[in-house]
């Protein structure tokens, strides 16, 4: 048996389609290994999100509603996740990678005295579970052998559950957080403003490296991208160099996706950068080096300047589309 609790994201009053994922791994978990797949939602006034989250085939649903909660910290969401994962019998405590559980679940993970497993791919029958190393190169079978396993679960190898009718039993969970007490205060969330898609939730996403040789250049890619309907990506070497934010970075220090279309422009295609899109559907590479490495992922491949190859391409979607 192998009860798991799933900890949903959500930002004004939506469930983040991510948690879908993590969702999806539930259900397979405990398909495989029997016991009951619960999720968790914390925060304030989140009754919405509760109501979302019932959707999901999950028995119960943990709502820890309190003003303390409000905003998220670490440490008083750690200590509460904990508290909600002993209610539930959890044996596996799961979320999505996101930059949030990439900072929660390792408290979570302390706080439980379990062994935890980063970005997995896959399940195996006898329980262990698949995760990339080195970039993405090899794939290991990961046992974790303490009684609580936590686990985050990588959004593009899980496909999204399914929403279904309310169904999950809501279960309060105690909220004993003393804010005062934590090493940490909520000082202001910012949120970056964009017309365009989420990157980890795009169709399509353009993306850019130190080829574009500046932010001027990164505009061009912008329009195609605004042409398309798609959101805007980069590689660490962008980023480092300040043209764009790093909120834009795909990699392995970055964000994993694997959208249908993935247009790479002046990407010479590192490991690092592979690590994070190679799983797309399709591939387009536009460089000039026609030895560049991003050649091999590459379904389609256009040895070009990027400054003429990307206007005309965005001439030619111009004209399809009038
Ligand atoms: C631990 C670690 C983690 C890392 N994590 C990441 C990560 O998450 N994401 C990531 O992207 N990188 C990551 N990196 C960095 C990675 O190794 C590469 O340095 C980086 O991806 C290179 O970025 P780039 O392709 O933009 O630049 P470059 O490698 O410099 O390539 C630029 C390319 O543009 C082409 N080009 C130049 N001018 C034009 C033009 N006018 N038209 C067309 N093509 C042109 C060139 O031929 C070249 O192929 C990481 C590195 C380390 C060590």
């Amino acid at each position: 048996m192998g009860n798991v609790l799933v900890i949903a994201e959500h930002r004004d009053g939506q469930l983040k389609k991510a948690s879908l994922s993590a969702f999806a791994f539930a259900k397979k978990y405990v398909q495989k290994q029997g016991g009951e797949f619960s999720i968790l939602v914390m925060g304030h006034n989140v009754g919405a999100v509760a109501d979302a989250a019932s959707c999901f085939g999950a028995a119960k649903v943990f709502v820890a509603d309190h003003a303390d909660l409000a905003n998220y910290l670490a440490e008083s969401y750690a200590a509460v996740a904990a508290q909600a994962a002993k209610d539930a019998g959890a044996q596996v405590v799961a979320a999505t990678t996101t930059t949030q559980a990439k900072d929660l679940l390792p408290r979570v993970a302390a706080k439980l005295e379990a062994g935890m497993a980063s970005d997995i791919v896959g399940l195996l029958d006898n329980g262990w579970f698949l995760r990339p190393v080195w970039a993405g190169s090899a794939v290991v079978e990961v046992e974790i052998s303490t009684p609580v396993k936590v686990v985050t679960v990588r959004q593009t190898e899980f496909e999204a559950a399914p929403k279904g009718a309310a169904g999950g039993q809501k279960v309060p969970v105690n909220v004993a957080v003393n804010l005062g007490a934590l090493r940490k205060r909520f000082e202001k969330f910012e949120v970056i403003k964009s017309e365009r898609p989420e990157l980890t939730d795009a169709r399509v996403i353009v993306s850019g490296g130190r080829g574009t040789k500046g932010a001027d250049g990164f505009k061009l890619l912008e329009g195609l991208a605004d042409l398309l309907g798609a959101a805007v990506g980069a590689t660490r070497a962008a980023v480092d160099a300040g043209w764009v934010p790093n909120d834009l970075q795909v990699g392995q220090t970055g964000k994993v996706v694997a959208p249908e279309l993935y247009i790479a422009a002046g990407v010479s295609g590192a490991i690092q950068h592979l690590a994070g899109m190679k799983s797309s559907k399709v591939i387009v590479a536009i460089n000039k080096d026609p030895e560049a490495p991003i050649f091999n992922v590459a379904d389609y491949g256009l040895v070009a300047d990027l400054f003429k190859a990307v206007p005309e391409m965005a001439e030619e979607i111009k004209k399809a589309k009038a």
